[in-house]
């Protein structure tokens, strides 16, 4: 039996999102049905709305920060039961065979579907995200909750966590590691706290004057302005990572010198060609790097939700109606939100 759900789309990429009915597929043996409570607001539900990366499928229902309870479990799932708290992330599926997929890297997988606006090889529909009221997932891109996180707040770990997580701990972040995070925004909070319980020494770079007070608070060290090349240059030499959230084109050149000797700087946020040409030399110079993180695999997201569970972090959120989230998108490309919008799925009435 399909499920009819009631959602939020858009469809095009100047238009507004606008209540949208669509039917969800008929669950099958291995998948979960959940009824969603929260959902975060990436910026990359922002990029996807607005057609950014070119590949939007519309409608396009976004969302995968999803937190949620079960409702129905197919005859062959085990790893959960109707009224558990469960979280779905970007992936709702890969094809579980290649070497990706074997090392637990599923979203490196060349046949990995994305949670909304993929094309889902078994069925032939597009996928439809967590800005609605229920939704079907294979049980094995489906994630435990902790007891004791706040929901609300545990939604955001669902993306924002797990890609800063992830390049955290693949490039060996420990206790007295000196990483920067570049951009305070839904990502970049999540950041700072993480690596701070890590154990490392944790600097923020923003362009914007005014948000030293809340960095501290959310666990960074230091605060440099990246806009003073005087800041800049106080910082020369000093980090082994640098994790950059900025969502947009930006002149990578001046954080070079900040890293290390084998230093790495990780792009999660802005995907696409350089406006200013990058200069090799320090690379070569200092065996330096510029790389590239994708959220992370379900191992690896599950293993983050634990480290939460056990640290008590959750994302700093402001909660939103879901008749709001239009005007919420404006305030994200103004950076004007602390630090992460989650929709309260309740307010999605029929
Ligand atoms: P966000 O909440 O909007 O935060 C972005 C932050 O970047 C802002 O708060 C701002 O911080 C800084 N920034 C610098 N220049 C900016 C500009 N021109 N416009 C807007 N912000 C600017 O975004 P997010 O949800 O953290 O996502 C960040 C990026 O990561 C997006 O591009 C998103 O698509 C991408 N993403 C990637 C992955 C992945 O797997 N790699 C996963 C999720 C999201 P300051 O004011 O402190 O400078
Ligand atoms: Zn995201």
């Amino acid at each position: 039996m399909t499920i009819k759900v009631l959602g939020y789309a858009a469809h095009s990429p100047t238009a507004s999102l606008v209540p949208y009915r669509f039917e969800r597929r008929d669950p099958r043996a291995d998948d979960v049905t959940i009824a969603i409570i929260y959902c975060g607001v990436c910026h990359s539900d922002l990029h996807t709305t607005h057609n950014d990366w070119g590949n939007t499928q519309y409608p396009v229902v976004p969302g995968h920060e999803i937190i949620g309870r079960v409702t129905a479990v197919g005859a062959k799932v085990t790893r959960f039961k109707v009224g558990d708290t469960v979280g779905v992330g970007c992936l709702v599926d890969s094809c579980q065979d290649c070497e990706p997929c074997e090392h637990g890297l599923e979203q490196y997988c060349k046949g990995a579907v994305l949670t909304y606006s993929a094309i889902d090889p078994k069925d032939g529909r597009v996928t439809k995200g967590g800005y609605s009221q229920a939704v079907v997932v294979n049980e094995k891109f489906v994630l435990h909750i902790p007891n004791g996180l706040d929901l609300k707040g545990a939604a955001p770990l669902l993306c924002a966590g797990i890609t800063t997580y992830s390049p955290l701990r693949h490039w060996g972040v420990k206790q007295g590691s000196n990483v920067a995070v570049t951009g305070l925004g839904g990502l970049g909070h999540m950041g700072l706290k993480l690596a701070k319980a890590m154990g490392a020494e944790v600097t923020l770079f923003t362009r914007s004057p005014g948000k030293e007070k809340d960095a501290l608070r959310l666990g960074a060290d230091t605060v440099v302005l990246s806009s003073k090349p005087d800041e800049m240059k106080a910082v020369a030499g000093t980090f082994d990572l640098i994790i950059d959230t900025v969502p947009y084109v930006h002149d990578l050149n001046p954080y070079i010198p900040t890293l290390k000797v084998d230093g790495t700087l990780v792009l999660v946020g802005y995907l696409g060609p350089l406006d200013n040409a990058l200069n090799t030399a320090p690379l070569v110079l200092e065996r330096k790097a510029v790389a590239g993180s994708l959220i992370g695999g379900l191992p690896e997201t599950q293993e983050m939700l634990d480290f939460c569970g056990e640290h008590g972090i959750t994302a700093d959120v402001e909660v939103i109606r879901m008749d709001a989230i239009n005007e919420a998108y404006v305030r994200m490309r103004k950076s004007d939100v602390k630090y992460r919008f989650v929709i309260d799925m309740a307010s999605l009435k029929d």
